[in-house]
């Protein structure tokens, strides 16, 4: 390695004057560099393991102690990322990874991030930065119009939106909103009698982000589902809740429902669910961060019904629409809330725009001051895709799923265990007597795991340990899922031979 400690070394080694941290030519030559290692990772990325199969704490015995003391030139970093990185690296990019949910990405995208992050715009005020400011409003609406959410989320009716980093962030600031609205009427004092609704099926993040924003731990309601509504929340036992804390002296606030839990994909129905929380004033929020992107195709635009009657619909366009992290979008009805609750006004920002109110200033729609351009790279998939391909898009990894769903059902050893209604499969190796079923069915997903060659996870919901084989990474095709279910097949054969 070329570092060297820096006791040892004259101060006028390093010319301090001329060193230039950013030098437009050194900057060409370099980044095109990158692209090709880049380019060349996509094209080459079936070669790597899809999971990493290296052990916790390799890297610290492989790079050195201290950071060297003296540049080092971009051929050796890149031949210890070759070297040290890549073998820790688990490939979300590989057409081969159906875990979690994959993370879509596109050409597109990418030059879209690239020039956000040469911009280096730090948008919090309309005059910080017009376009990045006036472009997400505009994106944020043309996004909407293509889901068909009415005017009440759009800036050209009453509503709006932002892009926010994750789900996390954009709930926090919903339900701060919600917050601030209630104790207006209740007092602050009475923070203690505040009431969050989800399901049991709702996001980890969710009953995180309730005690974020103060609500009590015993006030967090995660409302029981069954496999009788493909575990889905059904409203008359959200009824019940609801009506069971009013009685009980509480008052109930917000409401998250979900559109494709990260399970098993299962809906809450929207409309029966809004109109339960408009009865009681509550705020519902819908998290649809996965499965919101279909709602651009007629045929999964239902979801969405009753959205007209919904306080606050969130999408992660880093799943399934295309974007590299990080990409939330976040639609509220009554921006004055958000605004409301989320408002700062230092000396140091101020300027005639802001003063006026003729301007969005997005500072006041999020946690941070600071934030990226980030309108830029959804404009440049709406732009160079177009609607049609951006359906065509969704429409593709559903209907690999769809085959994948016809294999699993078409061998009697294996069961779909819930209905499939986007892109991922819930499934299993079925029991048999004298099996023990979870033990089989992990040893066969340890087994896949290992080889490299598919990365999968699996999930427990109803009691019952399943796989989950999430079709959407961007390089995936048919071919792959062809593959990887044969793999399956061959790696269960053995797992039944030894059970
Ligand atoms: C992935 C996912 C999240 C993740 O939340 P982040 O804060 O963006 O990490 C939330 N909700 C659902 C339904 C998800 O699938």
């Amino acid at each position: 390695m070329g570092s060297i400690d820096s006791t040892n070394v004259a101060p006028s080694t390093p010319s301090i004057a001329e060193f230039k941290p950013l030098d437009a030519e050194e900057f060409r030559k370099e980044a095109h560099r990158m692209v090709d290692f880049i380019a060349d990772y996509y094209k080459n990325v079936e070669n790597y393991p899809v999971l990493s199969q290296v052990e916790p704490g390799y890297l610290r015995e492989r790079l050195p102690e201290n950071a060297p003391y003296l540049p080092e030139s971009l051929d050796m970093i890149i031949n210890d990322i070759q070297k040290d990185i890549m073998p820790g690296m688990t490939n979300w990019m590989s057409p081969n990874f159906y875990a979690f949910f994959p993370a879509t990405v596109s050409s597109a995208a990418f030059l879209g991030e690239m020039l956000s992050t040469a911009l280096n715009s730090v948008g919090f005020t309309w005059i910080s930065s017009p376009a990045a400011t006036e472009l997400e409003m505009i994106v944020m609406d043309w996004f909407a119009q293509m889901l068909k959410l009415p005017k009440s989320f759009m800036f050209s009716g009453t509503g709006g939106g932002v892009i926010q980093n994750t789900t996390s962030e954009s709930i926090l600031c919903t339900i701060i909103a919600a917050r601030e609205r209630a104790l207006d009427k209740l007092g602050q004092d009475n923070i203690g009698k505040l009431v969050c609704y989800g399901s049991d099926q709702t996001h980890t993040m969710f009953p995180k982000t309730c005690r974020l924003a103060g609500i009590f731990p015993s006030n967090i309601r995660l409302v029981p589902t069954t496999a009788e509504t493909d575990f889905s929340i059904a409203p008359e036992v959200l009824r019940k809740m609801v009506e069971a804390d009013v009685a009980a002296g509480l008052t109930p606030l917000f409401l998250c429902a979900t559109l494709g839990t990260t399970s098993t994909t299962a809906t809450d129905p929207v409309n029966a669910l809004a109109e339960i929380a408009n009865e009681f004033d509550i705020w519902i929020h819908v998290d649809a961060a996965y499965a919101g992107s279909a709602c651009i195709c007629p045929e999964f635009r239902h979801y969405l019904d009753g959205i007209e009657r919904v306080d606050s619909l969130s999408i992660s366009p880093h799943k399934w629409f295309l974007a590299y992290l990080d990409c939330t979008c976040l639609w509220v009805k009554k921006p004055q809330l958000l605004l409301r609750a989320l408002t700062t006004n230092p000396e140091y920002l101020k300027n005639k725009q802001s003063e006026l109110d003729k301007v969005v200033d997005f500072k006041n729609w999020q946690i941070a001051t600071g934030r990226k351009f980030r309108a830029l790279k959804l404009w440049f998939i709406l732009r160079s895709y177009g609607v049609a391909n951006l359906q065509s898009h969704i429409r593709s990894d559903v209907a690999m799923a769809k085959m994948f769903e016809g294999f699993v059902r078409s061998d009697p050893r294996f069961e779909v265990v819930v209905p499939r209604a986007f892109s991922l499969v819930c499934f299993r190796l079925k029991p048999f007597p004298g099996s023990d079923v979870e033990a089989l069915n992990k040893k066969l997903l340890d087994k896949l795991n290992s080889t490299g060659r598919v990365y999968m996870t699996h999930t427990i919901v109803g009691g019952i340990y399943m796989l989950r084989l999430a079709v959407g990474s961007s390089l995936t095709e048919e071919r792959h899922v062809r593959a990887v279910w044969e793999l399956i097949k061959e790696l269960a054969n053995d797992s039944l031979k030894e059970a």
